[in-house]
C-alpha cells in the first residue's frame, strides 16, 4: 500500500486514477473515518488489512464486484467468462461444504484469492501450475 493516500479518485495501492464503472474496494479506517480506495484488482492489501484487524478496517466493494455466485459452464472462467484451455494454468476454488469446484485463468483469479483468505475455512484455494515446456 501507498504511504501516503493519493488524491481523491486515485488508487491507494497502485496510484492510478480508478474509472467510473471499475469494480473498487472501499477500505475504510473505522476508529479515523477515512477512506481509502482501490481498483478491484489492487484490492488483496484491503480485505488482507479487514481480515487482521476488522476492529480498525472495514472494506466494501462499489460498483461491479467479481462474481462468484454464477459459475459459467464447466470449463469456463468464473471471472471472464471465457474458456480456460487445458495447457493453461488454472486456479480452481472449492467450496469446502458442498465440494462444488470454481475455476479462473491464473490471471482472473482475484476474487478466488480474496474468497479465500476472506474466509479460509469455506474456500479451499488451488493453483493448477502447467508447465508450457511440457506441452
Ligand atoms: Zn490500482
Ligand atoms: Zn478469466
Amino acid at each position: 500500500m501507498l504511504e501516503h493516500p493519493p488524491p481523491e479518485g486515485h488508487c491507494s495501492e497502485c496510484g492510478e486514477k480508478m474509472c467510473p464503472g471499475d469494480a473498487e474496494v472501499e477500505l475504510t479506517n473505522i476508529p479515523l473515518g477515512t477512506q481509502l480506495h482501490f481498483h478491484g484488482r489492487c484490492a488483496a492489501p484491503a480485505w488482507l488489512a479487514e481480515t487482521q484487524d476488522p476492529e480498525e478496517w472495514s472494506c466494501r466493494t462499489v460498483g461491479t464486484v467479481p462474481v462468484l455466485q454464477t459459475p459459467p459452464p464447466q470449463g469456463h472462467c468464473c471471472e471472464c467468462g471465457d474458456r480456460i484451455p487445458a495447457s493453461e494454468s488454472e486456479v480452481i476454488l472449492t467450496d469446502r461444504k458442498y465440494g462444488a469446484q470454481l475455476h479462473f485463468h491464473g490471471n482472473c483469479a482475484l476474487a478466488a484469492y480474496v474468497a479465500a483468505v476472506v474466509e479460509p475455512s469455506g474456500w479451499l484455494f488451488h493453483y493448477r501450475r502447467i508447465d508450457a515446456e511440457a506441452n
